[in-house]
């Protein structure tokens, strides 16, 4: 019963893998910039957290010591197109004085071997700003280590499969990714990247059964699925947010 259980799963990301293609996340040129990311996309659209990450980069400014040495209204200021710009200031320069004082602040991947996982993710969680999403999509995406992240895309879609009741908290709906799924963080990666892309783009609030490659297993489908299913262009492309 465990076994076809955890095939469904499995079979999910299959079928978004088929239908969506390779999402190619996170983007970013380096841990750092994925891990400033994951704050700045929090409430915005990623096209506005590339604005912000540009005028970092613009400024050379990407990086854990540059951020720290930047007087802060300087840092609002260029990350105010990813908007509540004094807060995210805040939270940028927490996460930083965190690398900093974990000793890391010039490699952050190697936060990566400075805990065990689960120490880590309750030590970023304790991080201002940072919440179990943005925990876990740092430990992913930027330390490549086997969190799986959990959004709203993901509550809706898997309650309407059937595959999560709708009322369980981000822990609960994580520990049945990690149970049903093995711990393989190219999986986890492509996972949550899919997820996100169907979410977007057809299981929306008002889905698009018909368009869903997902919809002959789905008992929320109300129409039947299209022979020539193609994902919207839209939900194409690296976009986390
Ligand atoms: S069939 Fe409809 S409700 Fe079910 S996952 Fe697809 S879009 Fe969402």
């Amino acid at each position: 019963m465990a076994h076809a259980e955890a095939a469904v799963w499995l079979q999910v990301h299959d079928r978004l893998l088929a239908a969506f293609g390779h999402q190619d996340w996170w983007p970013g040129d380096s841990p750092f910039e994925v891990m400033v990311g994951a704050v700045l996309t929090q409430n915005t659209a990623w096209s506005n957290v590339e604005k912000a990450i540009a005028n970092l980069k613009a400024a050379r400014a990407l990086s854990c010591p540059a951020i720290l040495a930047m007087p802060p209204e300087e840092l609002a200021r260029h990350i105010r197109p990813a908007g509540c710009y004094n807060v995210k200031t805040h939270r940028l320069l927490t996460l930083c004085r965190f690398l900093r004082d974990a000793g890391v602040a010039r490699d952050p991947i190697r936060l990566a071997q400075a805990f065990p996982v689960r120490e880590l993710r309750a030590r970023l969680l304790a991080v201002h700003g940072v919440g179990e999403e943005t925990a876990d999509s740092i430990l992913l995406y930027a330390l490549e280590l086997p969190s799986f992240v959990v959004d709203a895309y993901t509550r809706r879609i898997f309650g309407r499969l059937g595959l999560l009741t709708g009322h369980e908290r981000y822990a609960g709906i994580q520990a049945c990714f990690h149970r049903h799924l093995p711990a393989d963080v190219a999986l986890y990666n492509e996972y949550h990247a899919l997820v996100v892309a169907l979410g977007k783009g057809v299981c929306r609030p008002r889905p698009r059964c018909a368009a869903c490659a997902l919809a002959d297993m789905c008992p929320r489908a109300d129409g039947a699925r299209t022979a020539d299913f193609a994902p919207p262009a839209r939900a194409r492309g690296r976009s986390p947010a």
